[in-house]
């Protein structure tokens, strides 16, 4: 039996990523916490694939909350690079730094890794792993996997977004992500339309209406 949700912690501490969650759950009437509200900090993500650290962090924000919980891994996985920085994207240029200093780090990590690759060659994808657990013991979580591909660009443009956005380039749209609006870059992302994915599978299974 399904039980209808009005509570939901997001195990993420990262800013961007959590306007985008409260932006497209918002409108369902859920009340999104970020788990941060539960004095959760960051989980150590040992797993070696997206979707181990996503129910790594799921697992510890529903633990510490007693609420169901929403955790997303994800990253940048670029081809002249055999997949890196994948699932070390946020700690691609190290640990230390926060914010945006950290993503400024990590995009001239990428831009120098990627120098001397020539335009044609600069293929990318990013990848969202959403995990839904409805407690800490769900045996039974909800999981969804999506892609986004473009381009790396030799510049970053535009200013919104967040992490890898300036450097993404979206072919279909001519801009970067960071030059797309908000709305623009949940309907076409990897995280929006994971997203878009899990709510249709929790509609479908009666734990949230309209
Ligand atoms: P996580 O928080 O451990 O899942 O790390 C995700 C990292 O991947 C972020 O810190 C960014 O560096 C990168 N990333 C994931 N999704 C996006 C996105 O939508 N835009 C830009 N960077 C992203």
């Amino acid at each position: 039996m399904s039980v209808q949700i009005d509570n939901l912690v997001i195990a993420s501490g990262n800013r961007g990523k959590l306007a985008e969650f409260q932006q497209l759950l918002g409108p369902l009437g859920l009340r999104v916490q970020p788990q941060s509200d539960f004095g959760v900090t960051d989980v150590e993500e040992t797993g070696l694939t997206f979707v181990e650290n996503a129910i790594l962090k799921a697992r510890a924000a529903a633990r510490a909350s007693g609420l169901p919980a929403l955790a997303d891994d994800s990253g940048l996985a670029v081809d002249a690079l055999a997949g890196a920085p994948g699932i070390y994207s946020a700690r691609y240029a190290g640990e230390s730094n926060d914010g945006e200093s950290k993503d400024k780090a990590n995009n001239a990590k990428l831009l120098a890794a990627l120098k001397d690759v020539p335009e044609g060659a600069r293929t990318a994808r990013y990848w969202c792993v959403l995990v839904y657990l409805r407690h800490a013991d769900d045996p039974v979580p909800l999981i969804v996997q999506c892609d986004w591909k473009g381009d790396i660009l030799a510049y970053p443009r535009g200013d919104g977004g967040f992490g890898y956005d300036p450097l993404f380039w979206v072919p279909e749209c001519g801009m970067s992500v960071a030059e797309l609006s908000a709305e623009e870059k949940n309907r076409l992302s990897h995280r929006g339309r994971a997203l878009q994915s899990l709510i249709t599978q929790l509609k479908e299974s009666g734990q949230v209406t309209e």
